[in-house]
């Protein structure tokens, strides 16, 4: 396996930061997750223009031209030979002696990018069964919309899921309405038919895939209700899934132990599924 980092192309086993990086001592770093699909790479576009806008929220520079870090996350996923799976690219504020405030503005950010193949078989198990998922309270601040490597919360709630025999873990606010997974959103599908997801307001990170089921749901005619849920309506709720690159609409068959509709995934997650990858913006990797 290849990664790239900060210029080079090096062997992933050798692939190495330095001990200073303000990734690695302070989580003062952004990310992207982009879904490769049939030798697609799904939603670039989208995935650049959040990285855009992560990185001037926090007031950080871009590594390379938006165009050459596209030339280098295709060459990453080449060297690699992905045909599905993910590419991940990661931009920190550089290397710099620790000290908490922003280094010399010449200090050049670091970029890591790297690809991984899914196992295809166990991916079609997983939305064959569904996955289960446990509520945990909101713990984390209040801009979870940048899309940052600060995610100790989020590593917490999904340990905590997996010792619960689960798959995601999602935060609920003090109100008892669902936030988002840890690393996903969450839908639910009304006895109507109707989809219903929470405003991507700073409460929440707008998923890039989360904004595409927009144009899928359209493509196939479904109505979206952009409204807060509580964890009692999605237990109640005809389907329940949820969205991120990595997982498109993946259904949830479980809440805190409590069974999903009959416990199978739901028609029409399935549905959206299946037309993902038709609606998505695409490029050749
Ligand atoms: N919410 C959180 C907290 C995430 O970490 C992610 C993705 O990792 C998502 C939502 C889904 O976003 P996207 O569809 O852009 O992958």
């Amino acid at each position: 396996r290849i990664a790239y980092v900060n210029g080079r192309y090096v062997v992933h086993r050798d692939a190495c930061v330095h001990i200073e990086d303000r990734g690695y001592q302070f989580g003062d770093g952004v990310y992207e997750v982009c879904e490769v699909t049939r030798g697609f790479v799904v939603d670039t576009v989208r995935h650049l223009d959040r990285l855009n806008r992560s990185l001037s929220e926090l007031s950080m520079a871009w590594p390379m031209a938006r165009k050459a870090l596209v030339v280098v996350m295709r060459e990453v996923i080449r060297r690699n030979g992905v045909v599905n799976g993910l590419v991940y690219v990661q931009v920190t504020r550089g290397v710099a002696g620790r000290d908490f405030v922003f280094p010399s503005p010449d200090t050049p950010p670091s970029l890591v990018v790297i690809a991984r193949k899914f196992n295809m078989d166990a991916v079609a198990k997983r939305v064959e069964n569904g996955l289960k998922v446990i509520t945990v309270p909101e713990n984390r601040w209040d801009r979870v919309d940048i899309k940052s490597t600060g995610l100790l919360p989020n590593v917490l709630a999904k340990q905590k899921a997996k010792e619960a025999g689960c798959q995601e873990a999602w935060f609920i606010d003090t109100d008892g309405m669902v936030k988002e997974g840890g690393s996903s959103n969450a839908w639910i599908v009304t006895k109507d038919g109707v989809l219903v997801t929470r405003p991507a307001d700073h409460g929440i990170l707008r998923g890039i895939t989360r904004t595409t089921m927009f144009d899928v749901a359209e493509k196939l005619g479904l109505k979206i209700e952009e409204r807060k849920f509580s964890v009692a309506e999605a237990k109640a709720a005809r389907e329940v899934f949820i969205s991120s690159a990595t997982t498109i609409a993946m259904p949830i068959v479980e809440i805190d132990g409590a069974t999903i509709a009959n416990g199978h995934p739901g028609s029409i997650t399935l549905s959206l599924r299946q037309a993902f990858f038709d609606v998505a913006e695409k490029i050749k990797a």
